[in-house]
């Protein structure tokens, strides 16, 4: 199910650069390539999960709870808490998955309104 060969998976063995802005042994988090907001970034798991869907059917409950800390370390080190942020999780062929590696996309940096998406 899970494909080694995707971008993400590259990035995480170093095969391909990214701008890392957080990382610790669970999570890597990096800017976006193409910026949906003046704040982009990307927080996957150093573990291989194609989805959100998959990591919750599959993931013990530590994972998951080291997974979504280290989103939190990500807003922490991006300092956005006061002025606000969205976090978006695309899920398959609906819901406009492009890279099959669980990540969640941290948006930030101006308000946002209720149709920025991607
Ligand atoms: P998805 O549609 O899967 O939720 O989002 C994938 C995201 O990965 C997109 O926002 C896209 O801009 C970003 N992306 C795709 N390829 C690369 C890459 O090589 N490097 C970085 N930093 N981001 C990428």
């Amino acid at each position: 199910m899970y494909d080694p060969n995707n971008i993400f998976a590259k990035i995480l063995r170093k095969e391909l650069p990214a701008t890392c802005v957080y990382e610790d042994d669970h999570v890597l988090a990096f800017k976006d390539i193409h910026p949906a907001a003046p704040i982009h970034v990307l927080v996957i798991t150093k573990k291989a999960y194609s989805s959100f869907d998959d990591f919750s059917a599959c993931a013990n409950e530590q994972e998951i709870v080291l997974f979504w800390q280290g989103v939190y370390k990500t807003v922490q080190a991006l300092r956005l808490s006061l002025q606000g942020y969205r976090l978006v999780t695309n899920i398959g062929t609906d819901g406009g998955q492009e890279v099959p590696h669980l990540h969640v996309h941290i948006l930030a940096g101006k308000p946002l309104g209720t149709k920025v998406c991607v």
